[in-house]
């Protein structure tokens, strides 16, 4: 399997699962994509319907990964995912899934249930892939003989993943961008009291997509790349996205017995990755009905689906919500879908996203693509505040579950695309722990938080205060990279 940027016309440089598990953005600003999906057939579904999760993963990886011995594969996919790992189980789950579904009950003559993701050791839906890529990481430099230092930006949660699935490895070091004061204070005190030396927290003054345009410039420029060795593990990361397919297919199988139904996801979206997973599973063959893209009032992504409109905002018109993980209007990873709904047409993609560089736009409204795009079964809205509450408050009463304001962004939408017989998984993203505060103004109450985290925000804090610009974040990596 040979993968590309989905800016190379050419296809002049062909990379393997290996190379670009490290690589990050291509050379050329582009993500990389697979030449084509694989396809599973339905022999191969039935059989993958009896997999524990761990070896399930290893299946799905191992058709995206075929450079990376199977036994290797399996044995990191069995360590990944234990019990152990993800052990932030609720009342009355077993506590041997990984994953499991929990169905709340039927609406409008379906069934609606939650895909519960939340249950490894940051409490966000990012470990599922997070732990996975450390293993890979580890794996792979240590076949190589190499180290990495990752460069990333977090909205809130995928720092935290990254940082406790990289915390005390052997050649690997963190640093991590967030926007200072704009995460929950739950997520601030997980990340921020790490002591570990090999993690860096850079707290930037300006929203989440400046710290991510500052690690898009760091990995643009390509000999400052090399020189340190950055990577990355935003959800632009290839390997993130693979591991997150995984899970919709073990959503599919616990809501259904045999492979000729359909059902739908429901997915509060930021950057895009986490839905792009599902997008590719149902290019792999599973049976999807929608993909129900749900935003938060940034509605960049709403805006897309419904108008053909790709109008990214500025970091002045991006709005602090109470789905902060959620605060994001530049979807990275929506030129990977690009890419598909243009046929992989290169120079296409490439004249869209200098549109949008140069305009902070582009419209495909008028083009045949946009008339075809129903076919990739996405659907899309977006929640207000007032919204998130009201759900959180419903579900809470009619079956006494108590979900996060993202998970409650993804629920609000999906009741709006319920069809008959057709199951609805919102894909529950975080524990309500994390956002305690609005949980507490919908409900009046505390949300339950898990034993090892009752204490953090009383812990000491160590991070770097930066300024949005990059000669300073790359003068801070200079400075702590010794070879
Ligand atoms: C990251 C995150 C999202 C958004 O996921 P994307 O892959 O960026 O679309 C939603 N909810 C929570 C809790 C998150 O941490």
């Amino acid at each position: 399997m040979r993968y590309f940027s989905t800016r190379d016309s050419a296809r002049l440089t062909p990379k393997t699962f290996s190379d670009i598990l490290l690589a990050g953005l291509a050379d050329d600003g582009g993500l990389f994509l697979p030449e084509s999906y694989p396809r599973v057939t339905l022999a191969e579904l039935a059989q993958w319907r009896q997999l524990s999760y761990a070896e399930l993963a290893a299946q799905v990886l191992g058709k995206f990964a075929p450079d990376i011995a199977q036994h290797d594969i399996a044995k990191l996919c069995a360590q990944t995912y234990t019990a152990d790992n993800y052990s932030h189980i609720r009342k009355g789950q077993d506590a041997s899934q990984i994953a499991p579904l929990q169905w709340l009950g039927e609406e409008s003559g379906t069934r609606l249930g939650l895909l519960c993701l939340s249950h490894g050791p940051t409490l966000a839906f990012k470990d599922m892939a997070m732990q996975l890529l450390g293993k890979l990481f580890e794996y792979t430099l240590a076949a190589r003989n190499q180290t990495i230092n990752i460069l990333g930006a977090t909205s809130g949660d995928t720092g935290s993943a990254a940082e406790y699935a990289m915390r005390g490895k052997r050649g690997i070091r963190v640093f991590m961008l967030s926007p200072r004061g704009k995460m929950s204070a739950f997520q601030t005190a997980q990340m921020f009291s790490l002591q570990d030396p090999n993690i860096f927290n850079i707290a930037v003054d300006g929203v989440f997509d400046q710290c991510q345009d500052m690690v898009k410039a760091v990995s643009g420029d390509a000999q400052f790349k090399s020189r340190y060795q950055i990577g990355t593990v935003n959800s632009i990361n290839w390997a993130r996205i693979v591991a997150q397919v995984v899970y919709y297919f073990k959503g599919y199988f616990a809501a259904t017995t045999d492979n000729a139904q359909k059902v739908s996801f429901a997915v509060p979206t930021g950057n895009f990755g986490n839905v792009c997973a599902g997008h590719i599973a149902r290019m792999m063959g599973l049976p999807i009905a929608q993909l129900v893209v749900a935003t938060n009032e940034n509605d960049v992504l709403d805006e897309f689906f419904r108008r053909g409109v790709y109008r990214a905002r500025s970091a002045a018109q991006t709005m602090q919500t109470s789905s902060p993980s959620m605060d994001i209007a530049k979807a990275s990873n929506l030129e990977r879908f690009i890419a598909d709904l243009f046929l992989r047409d290169g120079a296409r993609v490439t004249d869209l996203f200098a549109q949008l560089a140069q305009q902070s736009a582009f419209d495909i409204s008028s083009t045949p693509e946009f008339a075809r795009m129903k076919e990739y079964g996405f659907v899309s809205g977006h929640s207000t505040h007032a919204q998130r509450l009201a759900t959180v408050r419903d579900i809470a009463k009619r079956y006494h579950w108590v979900i996060d304001p993202h998970t409650a962004d993804g629920l609000s939408v999906a009741r709006a695309y319920l069809q008959p017989g057709i199951p609805m998984i919102v894909l529950e993203t975080a524990l309500p722990a994390k956002f305690s505060l609005m949980v507490q103004e919908a409900l009046g109450v505390e949300p339950e938080c898990p034993a090892n985290y009752r204490n953090v925000e009383q812990l000491p804090q160590r991070f770097t205060p930066m300024a949005a610009d990059v000669d300073a974040v790359k003068q801070f990596l200079a400075t702590h990279i010794t070879q």
